[in-house]
Parts: C-alpha cells; structure tokens; sequence
C-alpha cells in the first residue's frame, strides 16, 4: 500500500472513529465469562475477559490472566461467543427499488432521505452491523450521515462511502433520455468531484443490472478508455474503485485496468474469475438479492413483473458464479445490496448472505472472516477493525453458538457493542 492510500484510509478513520462522548471515552467496561473467536485461526479463548477501555480493546485473555479493574462495568457474557461486529460492502441507505416503493418516495426531499438513511444507518447498527461501504447513494446522504456520527449527532455504522455513483449515458442507473458522464475526461472529472466531496471510494457501473433498462446485464457498457481513465485518476487521490459488473469482458477488462472490487458479478465464468483471483481483486457477491428466499421481501414492496423476472433469470447464473469464485479463491467481501438489517427468511439479510457463502462452498469460518477480518482488508482498514484483538475499535457481538461450528450462529445476535459503547443487550433480560 503507498503512503497516499495509507493517508486517505487514516483520514476516514477519523470519521469513522467517533459517536462517542467524552465521558465514555474514559469508562471501562469487561465482558467476562465468554468464548472470543479468533478469527484467524477459527479457535476461541473460553471462559474469557475482553477489557475495553474507551474506544478499543485493552485486553483479551482467560479469566484471572486479565485484571478488572474497580469500577469497571462488567456485563456477563458467560455461554455466549463474541465475534468481532459484522460488516457490509454493499449499502445503500438510501435504497429505493422500483416498484411500491419507488411510487411512495417520488417526491422525497433531500431531508426526508437523510433522515430516512439516518434511521436505516441506526437500525443496521442495531442488527449487529458496524461499519458498511455504500457503493453509490443519493446526495451524498451517507457522507453526512458519516459526519453526523463521528460527531456524536447519529448513531450508525463505521461508513466507508463513493458518494455518487458515475453513471454513464443509456447505462445501468441512467434514466431514458438523460445524459451522464461520458468519455475518460468527463469520468476523471466526476471520480475527483466525489473524492473532493468526500468519498474514500469511486462507483462506476460497467455492465448492465437488474433494477433499471439501462442495458444489458452481461454486455461491457464502459469502454477500457473511460475504466482505466477513472481507476488512474482515483488511485492517485488513495481511493478504491468499485465497479458494477455482471459481464465477464467488462469485468476482464476492469480487471486488467487495477479495479479494486466487482460488484455483484453475475455472469462471471471461470476464466474471469481466476483472473481476479491472480490480481486480488474483490468480489462483493450480494448473492442475497437473486436468490428464492428474497421473494416475499420483493412481493413485500410490489415489486414489478419484468424486475421479477430478470431476477428469477440471473439468480442460476449468479449461484454458480459464487460457487465457482469461492472454489477458485477469490477474494470475498460480504455485501448484500439490500439494507444490512433487512428481514430475510427469518433474519437479516446480512446473516443470509453469510449462510449462503457457506451452502455455495464456505467454511463457517470462512464466512465468518468474509463478515469482518477479508472486509477489513478490502477497505484497507485491517488495523482498526475486523477481529477482537487489543488496540483494535471494540466493534464487539454476542451470538448464542459457535460461529465457526454454524455460521446459523449471526441469526441470533444479542449483543451489539461499537467503538466501546453497547448500542442493545438481549442477555440482561434473559
Ligand atoms: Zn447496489
């Protein structure tokens, strides 16, 4: 990594840092009786003590080698595991499908959407999600909301952000008719507009989607010009590129121009996807979105016949695209492309998107690790998040089994703890 993406990455993670107040950066507090899963090697410290002071963990280790001091608040975690706090590479908060839902926000004003990514950011913190990346939202909402957090005036996840994406004219998220960034000039421009707003990331969308006509799923919409003008332009600012893709040609082509993370990726086949493994470049399946257990959610919001049927259609093709990446060792990072808290098959869709990993070829830990430790790493936040280590923020959950034995253990997560600060605790009313 050079010195300008370590700088931009320190940077965020002084906005990312906050919602806390002073005087809970100097209370102590100890989850006693616990296991703490090293995410690493899948083993679990049992019968521990994880001491949290401030912000971040002080200490981890087996009762009586961790002192507790006086005053300290301790919550009993005993029968319980603690996993570091789940992360979610694909959010937008301000998410609007077509449908009922589209119908009821047409006339959303800037505040009414703030307010209502506010309560989405509030409720995925609740379900157990620390920080997330918003690949694209509206209004550069989740910028704000990422300030309002670090300034203790909302309570949301950790917000890693590429402010707006860059559409393309006739592209995927374009409407009919409107014109858009094109060529490698304009997109240079729009990449710095967004970083100079903010974004740690750039979104471009190369290839076709499901929730608008703006062409096909698997054709390469972007020329390489325009790719390889963004991802030189983001690069020397020390942000990541993040491109929509389900075509196996864009994404080759995207691949060979340095992008950091596919989204979505559809239609990949093999070739493509052992290219990416070769490179390292991340995947962020959102597997969530084409598969059955998602339909009542979509017959909830009235969704439309022909977005039905476009998902029924890729939903095969995605399914083996995930099997065959997790087979060739690419690089995962968990993302769901539905709101992190979303109910979904009787939990959030987070936790399904997690389960699905493992029933297309994951280990638990595996999983588990794509939930938090790989994520860090995709952000480059690795130091400062995703795993219980001392030093590290005190992004802390308490789930009822052993994840790494049945990733079903993040159904059921009864404690929420970020950067110190417990946000729900269902083991005190047990
Ligand atoms: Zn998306």
């Amino acid at each position: 990594m050079n010195r300008i993406t370590k700088f931009a990455i320190a940077f965020s993670l002084c906005l990312i840092g906050g919602a806390v107040s002073a005087d809970e950066h100097g209370s102590t507090v100890a989850l006693v009786g616990g296991s703490v899963v090293d995410i690493d090697s899948g083993d679990s410290v049992t019968n521990a003590v994880v001491l949290v002071e401030g912000e971040r963990i002080a200490a981890i280790g087996e009762a009586g080698e961790v002192d507790v001091p006086d005053g300290a608040e301790v919550i009993d975690v005993s029968g319980h595991w603690l996993i570091p706090g789940l992360m979610n590479m694909h959010v937008h908060y301000g998410l609007k499908l077509p449908g009922k839902m589209s119908a009821e926000l047409a006339n959303e004003t800037e505040g009414e959407l703030t307010l209502r990514m506010a309560k989405n950011a509030y409720d995925s913190l609740l379900a157990g999600i620390t920080t997330t990346r918003s690949p694209g939202d509206s209004m550069h909402g989740d910028l704000a909301l990422r300030k309002a957090i670090a300034r203790g005036q909302a309570h949301g996840p950790r917000i890693f952000s590429a402010g707006e994406s860059l559409v393309i004219t006739g592209g995927h998220g374009s409407e009919a008719g409107e014109t858009y960034v094109d060529g490698p000039y304009e997109l240079m421009k729009a990449a710095r507009r967004e970083i100079s707003a903010g974004a740690d990331w750039i979104k471009i969308l190369i290839s076709g989607g499901i929730a608008t006509n703006g062409g096909d799923i698997a054709q390469p919409l972007m020329t390489p010009e325009e790719i390889n003008a963004v991802i030189d332009a983001a690069h020397r600012f020390g942000a990541q590129v993040a491109a929509h893709s389900g075509s196996p040609q864009a994404t080759s082509i995207a691949v060979d121009a340095g992008i950091d993370s596919i989204e979505h990726g559809y239609f990949l086949d093999r070739p493509t996807l052992k290219k990416m493994a070769k490179a390292g470049t991340w995947l962020v399946p959102t597997i969530v979105v084409s598969q059955p257990a998602t339909a009542p959610f979509f017959e909830k919001i009235g969704s439309p016949q022909w977005y039905l049927d476009r998902r029924t259609s890729v939903g095969k093709e995605h399914w083996k695209m995930l099997q065959t990446a997790i087979e060739e060792g690419v690089n995962i990072g968990l993302g769901t492309d539905q709101l992190p808290h979303e109910p979904n098959d009787g939990t959030t869709a987070t936790a399904r998107e997690a389960q699905y990993y493992v029933e297309a070829g994951m280990t638990p830990l595996q999983a588990l690790r794509s939930a938090t430790i790989e994520t860090a790493r995709m952000l480059g936040a690795e130091d400062e998040i995703g795993s219980l280590e001392p030093g590290k923020y005190a992004d802390i959950l308490a789930v009822p089994v052993d994840p790494t034995d049945d990733i079903k253990a993040l159904r059921t997560i009864l404690l929420v703890m970020k950067g110190g600060h417990v946000y729900r605790n269902d083991l005190a009313t047990r």
